[in-house]
């Protein structure tokens, strides 16, 4: 379905932002708006614009960098009075560049990043412009996690309001199954809490429906005791050695406490990780790393852990404890910095079957692109919520696929998507249904309804958002068209 076909998204233009409209925004903003007015002469107008991939180059005609709810507020009723949907801006993490509005508004969280912590009750109080990093930097302070993704850098609203997966999924679940309460402002300017008692339609519709809904200045989580430290295995294979090893992987990932995560990285160079002996970093290996989600000295996991990193014939192995928030999740940062070109392919595993596995392993011994395929083991917890309790869909998956591939010369842009998407065509037989919303791309839009669990419950997301969004002011994103309700006839 396309997300630009129904009337209530044409009925508000999408106008391009001129100086004139610059200056009118400037003035209707007035002394309401305390953040920063972003147009394009000014000086970080630049980075403002800058996203995770470089394959977007996108120019907003302004950028309000907001710093308070009450700057949010003006921010979107200055675009309501303009007639300009505006995008919404947390990490800038979108795959395909939603975080930014092509000669239109954008609404930019990073100026609301703060933290608060109240350790007694196990709550988190989170910005709605917010990192991952910001959040684990804070909680580790306290011994408690938040669960969520896999690096720092990428936003915590984009993530949450998509679902949220990461190491933490398979004992806790996901991250918006950790919302406590959301602090909203609605398209019509209106601030509004809402939980599992106030508004609880909506608070089904957030934990899954993306930024639909209206603009998440601050979101209350559930956290969880653990670490400051984390037991670490890692093992690497040679390209010859790899698809034994991920034989041996599909076996034993299924007899997995939940109290472990077990992933996959076919890597196209081995960047200088802590545990990468010099003469591997740049080679092209696959890595296996396991993850101890308790107590980081308990000989169950010191055992598991060690059993794990010797699976395989592995050229290199090592098991270590290393302090979650500063380093485990810092450990890719760098290998996915901002700004190189990316294209990435997301896909729920049915089978991890020999053949796919040898389907995988040929493509990755040839792949020119850097980056790497991640296979990542999910399941746990993530199933203990039933399908229709969240926005979220597909919960039943105990494997992920992630193609992340990289690049930086735009000449290789057509070859290096094709050859992606041909693999993953190629897979298709051991690929089960839905693709996760947070990881759809811009040639994926057509799978929107998919991404949403599939007709019935993009139904009822439609109703909500004709509820709380009936022009579909927030649209700039992987867009639920609003529902009305029908009118119930007389008689
Ligand atoms: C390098 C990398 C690593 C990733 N790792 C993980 C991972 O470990 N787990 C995982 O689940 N996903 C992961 N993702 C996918 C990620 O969840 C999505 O890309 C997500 O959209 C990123 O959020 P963001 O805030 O950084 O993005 P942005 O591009 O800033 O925003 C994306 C969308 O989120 C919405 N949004 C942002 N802020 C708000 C707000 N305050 N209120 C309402 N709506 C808002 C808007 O619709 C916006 O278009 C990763 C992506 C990348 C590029």
């Amino acid at each position: 379905m396309s997300s630009t076909s129904s009337p209530a998204t044409t009925a508000l233009a999408d106008p391009a932002i001129d100086q004139e409209m610059r200056l009118r925004i400037a003035d209707q903003l007035g002394a309401r708006f305390n953040g920063d007015f972003i147009g394009p002469d000014h000086a970080d107008y630049s980075d403002a614009r800058s996203v995770w991939n470089a394959m977007v180059d996108k120019r907003p005609g302004a950028i309000l960098r907001c710093t308070s709810t009450e700057d949010v507020v003006a921010a979107v009723s200055v675009a309501r009075a303009n007639g300009l949907p505006p995008s919404i801006r947390c990490g800038g993490h979108s795959v395909s560049g939603k975080a930014l509005a092509e000669r239109g508004l954008t609404i930019d969280m990073s100026g609301m990043r703060a933290v608060t912590v109240d350790a007694e009750r196990r709550l988190v109080h989170v910005g709605g412009g917010c990192l991952l990093g910001d959040v684990d930097e804070a909680t580790a302070r306290h011994g408690l996690i938040v669960p969520a993704g896999i690096m720092s850098e990428t936003g915590v609203a984009g993530l949450a309001l998509g679902g949220g997966i990461g190491w933490f999924s398979r004992k806790h679940g996901l991250t918006c199954d950790q919302f406590i309460s959301l602090e909203l402002v609605l398209a019509s300017g209106e601030v509004i809490e809402v939980s599992a008692t106030e508004h609880p339609e909506l608070f089904w519709a957030l934990k899954g429906g993306g930024g639909n809904f209206g603009v998440v200045t601050r979101f209350t989580f559930r956290a969880y005791s653990f670490g400051p430290m984390m037991r670490v295995g890692v093992s690497l294979y040679e390209p010859e050695d790899a698809a034994q090893a991920l034989r041996d992987y599909a076996s034993i990932v299924p007899t997995l406490p939940r109290t472990v995560g077990w992933h996959a990285a076919l890597k196209h160079d081995m960047p200088a990780l802590p545990f990468v002996p010099p003469e591997m970093v740049g080679r092209r290996l696959l890595m296996l790393i396991s993850m101890w989600l308790d107590d980081a000295d308990d000989p169950a996991g010191v055992e598991l852990v060690e059993r794990l990193a010797t699976v395989g014939q592995p050229c290199v192995k090592a098991t270590t404890v290393m302090p979650f928030a500063a380093r485990v999740q810092k450990v890719i940062d760098e290998e996915f910095e901002d700004g190189h070109r990316y294209y990435t392919k997301e896909a729920h595993v049915l089978e991890l079957a020999d053949q796919a596995i040898d389907t995988l392993v040929a493509f990755w011994k040839d792949m020119p692109m850097q980056g790497e395929v991640e296979i990542i083991g999910l399941g746990g917890a993530i199933a203990d919520v039933p399908e229709d309790a969240t926005a979220f869909s597909n919960r039943d998956y105990l494997l992920w696929l992630n193609f992340a591939m990289r690049w930086d010369d735009p000449a290789n842009d057509r070859d290096y998507i094709d050859r992606t998407r041909k693999i993953v065509g190629d897979l298709k037989p051991w690929i089960g249904k839905g693709i996760y919303v947070n990881m759809l791309n811009f040639d994926e839009m057509d799978r929107v309804v998919e991404a949403f669990g599939g007709p019935e419950k993009y139904a009822r997301l439609g109703r909500v958002k004709a509820q709380y969004d009936p022009e579909n002011f927030f649209r700039m994103n992987y867009n639920i068209t609003p529902l009305p309700s029908q009118p119930v006839s007389a008689g």
